[in-house]
């Protein structure tokens, strides 16, 4: 099997003022460095006004930086967006697209999430590719064409997996406390993957790192991550504290 570094990545949306975001930030780099060699990837995403002080804060200690969204093009007439190359500037290395939650709230179909990806990844940034069904779809029996059409829709042509991570988010297990089951959860992991060999090929597509999202916490964190193709988790409201987030990392 191909080896795929995990990746705890901790996406804090809309929450933090400056001195608990870099409170949180410190911790996790505290214990990042007392931890020494680790068998992970960690990756925090803060909001855009928290970016330049989490950067200094977690300097040093190998913890990654995104942001949670960026806009399609470099620059120019686009009042209260930022563009990857800001965002690379600024220090990161990720960016998130297509969250369901920027779907939701600003519209974003899967063309739009394709774009910002590419934008990403002309800069140099992996995007992480979010995707994921509504409780309507999945009850509908649509989970997986649903998120086979967004892998087709949402993942730039050309993508490799350096440059791509897929966070597959089942959107009624963000934020709920609810999950799949570890069984449901694999499939469509299973299926994902093989809707990235029909996307980028073989190689990309087995090397390429999908990660679980929806209510992941310190108490499932160790089922869901040993699944054959879950290679890490985006984690909401468990990365908001740096003991929840760090037990799912030790957890792995
Ligand atoms: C998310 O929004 O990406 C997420 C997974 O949130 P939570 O962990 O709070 O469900």
């Amino acid at each position: 099997m191909t080896a795929r570094r995990i990746l705890i990545a901790g996406n804090w949306k809309m929450n933090g003022l400056s001195a608990d975001g870099v409170a949180l930030a410190s911790g996790l780099a505290d214990k990042m460095k007392s931890a020494g060699a680790v068998n992970f990837e960690m990756l925090v995403c803060p909001p855009t006004t928290l970016i330049s002080k989490v950067a200094d804060a977690i300097s040093g200690s190998g913890i990654q930086l995104g942001g949670q969204d960026c806009h399609m093009n470099e620059k120019g007439a686009h009042t209260g967006d930022t563009s990857a190359v800001m965002l690379k500037d600024i220090g990161c290395a990720y960016a998130l697209v297509g969250h369901s939650e920027r779907r939701t709230d600003h519209g974003e179909t899967d063309a739009v999430v394709a774009a910002k990806a590419a934008a990403a990844q002309g800069q140099g940034l992996v995007a992480v590719v979010c995707i994921g069904e509504t409780e309507a779809q999945r009850d509908a029996g649509k989970t997986l064409d649903v998120n086979g059409s967004q892998i087709a829709g949402s993942v730039p042509d050309g993508s490799t997996a350096a440059n791509t991570v897929i966070a597959y988010e089942p959107v009624w297990a963000i934020g709920t406390g609810r999950t799949p089951t570890s069984a449901e959860v694999q499939d469509v992991h299973a299926f994902i993957r093989g809707e990235l060999v029909k996307k980028i090929g073989a190689d990309e597509a087995a090397k390429t790192r999908i990660l679980y999202g929806g209510s992941m916490n310190p108490k499932n964190a160790k089922e869901l991550l040993a699944l054959a193709d879950v290679d890490g988790g985006l984690i909401g409201g468990a990365s908001l504290k740096v003991d929840d987030f760090w037990a799912v990392a030790q957890s792995i």
